[in-house]
């Protein structure tokens, strides 16, 4: 579609009431939403109503795709969006959800030796040139529900597709300046390798281990924790935090629950 209409198109859907009954689904469903400002809500909705007219969503393993299914999904990925120029996750064109975790068969190193190879569930995945990704349905509704556990399978994966808005899959959304990309690389690099360290040596962390697979992966866990550990993540990663912040133009610590998960 031609980008002014598509614009046109975009701004009657945000224009069109939103349905009471989404509304109850996302009240019911996604924790974080009425943590939010009562602005960012409405252009949460606003958001919502143009990402549910452009994906295509299909049930995989006999599992029929109902307005709960959609919506739960559409305001989590929707959360990223807020606050800037978007172009609703352009790469992205269907969304195939399993009922639960699905099974691949894979082959994964345990060591540079020794490969294990069989069945791994996997809760989600996508690709930069596949134009769809895969979500377990229970997996996303336990997500949606929990908003501090520092896992949220809809933010990782939607995290990907921010990442390959520039074309590559490499840690780093696009980003409006070269002196912000400069910075981003930086600080992602050095994240990235203590991560990698703490992962060897065994220390806990608060990003998940799986971010030191590469750097798309350390991108897609660092989302995770600015939306659900935020507090956390500020006082233990500064300078990620700050990088986040500034990409997403959002903090938030504001609308975080971690505070009453501690206290
Ligand atoms: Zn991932």
């Amino acid at each position: 579609m031609l980008g002014f209409l598509k614009d046109r198109h975009r701004k009657r859907l945000k224009a069109r009431p939103f349905p009471n009954e989404w509304l109850k689904i996302i009240k019911n469903n996604v924790a974080f939403f009425v943590r939010l400002s009562a602005n960012d809500q409405a252009e949460l909705l606003d958001h919502i109503q143009i990402f549910l007219d452009e994906k295509r969503f299909e049930g995989c393993d006999g599992l029929e795709v109902t307005d709960e299914i959609r919506v739960t999904i559409a305001a989590q990925a929707c959360l990223l969006l807020l606050h800037r120029k978007t172009d609703y996750f352009p790469r992205l064109l269907t969304i195939l959800v399993y009922p639960s975790s699905y099974s691949v068969q894979e082959r994964r190193p345990i060591t540079p030796e020794i490969w294990e190879e069989g069945k791994m569930f996997r809760s989600g995945e996508t690709g930069r040139t596949m134009g769809s990704m895969v979500l377990a349905w229970d997996i996303v509704k336990w997500g949606a529900a929990d908003p501090s556990d520092g896992k949220n399978v809809v933010l990782h994966e939607f995290a990907h597709q921010l990442d390959y808005e520039n074309f590559a899959a490499d840690g780093a959304p696009a980003l409006a300046t070269r002196k912000q990309q400069l910075a981003w690389r930086e600080v992602m690099r050095t994240e990235f390798a203590s991560l990698r360290a703490a992962e060897e040596t065994g220390i806990p962390t608060l990003l998940d281990t799986y971010g030191a697979t590469n750097a798309a992966e350390f991108f897609a866990v660092s989302v995770e924790a600015f939306f659900e550990r935020p507090i956390m993540l500020r006082a233990q990663h500064p300078r990620l935090y700050a990088e986040l912040q500034q990409y997403f133009q959002q903090d938030p610590v504001e609308f975080s629950a971690e505070r009453t998960r501690a206290g």
